[in-house]
């Protein structure tokens, strides 16, 4: 058997996938339900209390479709963004060439831009952060009104912490070659994977997931041993066997089992800093807003001084 540890998205569908490959497999969650950070809630309205969006590619929409789960796509027109900016929300461009036709930016920072995409990459500029990536690159007008927004608003961090390759790999792979950045962008284009969200929430997904597996819900893994060529893990109920183990868990929890049997893997996992982030669900009467903003929802730069990273306008996205 193979103990997996973690009923989040992660722990399921690893699951999912072994289960498939005709191994045994069994899940431990500590918590009483499946999905670990992905929670909806059924209040009046269906509201997220984790993640909103699946980018969901070709691979992605087949395997939903296995799983009998049904993509909900955003109403059209409903991709408008905002940023706040001096107190007042301003529509964001929806690309490069918007944004140098707009009046978003100034004019030295739309030629910042321009210059910055006609430059080409060379591999030690794609190991900066984002914010040192894009300071040099295309200044600090751009950080400051464009990047810092979307650094936040998708990772809740800190662009001078966060890393470009493990933040935007693409653009990190663009920045790495040694041609216009626009052009080497241009080369990775793919087929786009779509934004949406499934029919009933995305808490479908861990759900649907857990009914084809051995979920064992409100069994904390509190210690790993190793046991000849294979594992004991110790929950509630005592010990179990297991031939191999999955630790699909917050970096935080995987270090408290990996202390006794590889320190240097916990310590390393302890040191991952984790985001602190909440979540608010507002549910209002739309005919009590005087003036409803269109679209998406907003971001608010760190340098705003808002008390939130930003807003999703969910109605709006899927009326
Ligand atoms: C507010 C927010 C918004 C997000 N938005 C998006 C988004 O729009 N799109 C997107 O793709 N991603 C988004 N993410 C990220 C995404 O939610 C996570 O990357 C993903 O859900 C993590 O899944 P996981 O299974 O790796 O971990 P988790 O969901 O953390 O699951 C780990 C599980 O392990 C369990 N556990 C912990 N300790 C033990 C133990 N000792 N024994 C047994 N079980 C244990 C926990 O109870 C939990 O159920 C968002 C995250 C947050 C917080």
């Amino acid at each position: 058997m193979i103990a997996i540890i973690g009923a989040g998205v992660s722990g399921l569908s690893c699951a999912w996938w072994l289960q498939r490959q005709g191994m045994a497999v069994r899940v431990f969650e500590a918590a009483e339900r499946v999905g670990g950070k992905v929670s909806t809630l059924a209040a009046d309205a269906l509201c997220e209390q984790g993640p909103n969006m699946l980018l969901l590619d070709e691979e992605l929409q087949q395997w939903l479709a296995e799983l009998g789960l049904s993509p909900l796509w955003p109403e059209q027109g409903s991709g408008l963004r905002h940023v706040l900016r001096s107190g007042r929300y301003r529509p964001l461009p929806a690309g490069p060439w918007q944004l140098l036709a707009g009046s978003f930016l100034s004019w030295p920072a739309k030629w910042a831009l321009l210059r910055g995409l006609l430059r080409p990459g060379s591999p030690k500029e794609a190991e900066a952060s984002l914010a040192e990536f894009c300071r040099r690159r295309f200044g600090q007008e751009v950080l400051d009104k464009l990047l810092d927004p979307l650094a936040g608003g998708v990772f809740a961090g800190d662009p001078e912490e966060l890393a470009l390759e493990e933040t935007l790999p693409r653009l990190a792979r663009a920045a790495a070659q040694p041609l216009p950045l626009w052009r080497g962008l241009w080369r990775q284009r793919t087929a786009r994977a779509r934004m949406c969200t499934l029919q009933g929430g995305l808490q479908q997904l861990p759900q649907r997931l857990a009914r084809d597996l051995d979920v064992r819900l409100g069994a904390p893994v509190t210690a790993l041993r190793r046991d000849g060529e294979g594992w004991r893990l110790r929950t509630r109920e005592g010990w179990t066997r297991a031939e191999r183990v999955v630790l699909a868990l917050p970096a935080d929890a995987a270090a408290e089992l990996l202390h006794p049997l590889a320190p240097e893997m916990a310590d390393i996992c302890r040191r991952i800093p984790y985001a602190p982030l909440a979540v608010v669900s507002t549910l209002l009467d739309g005919e009590a807003m005087d003036r409803p903003l269109p679209g998406y929802g907003a971001l608010h730069p760190s340098g705003e001084g808002a008390l939130t990273l930003g807003h999703l306008t969910v109605s709006n996205i899927y009326p």
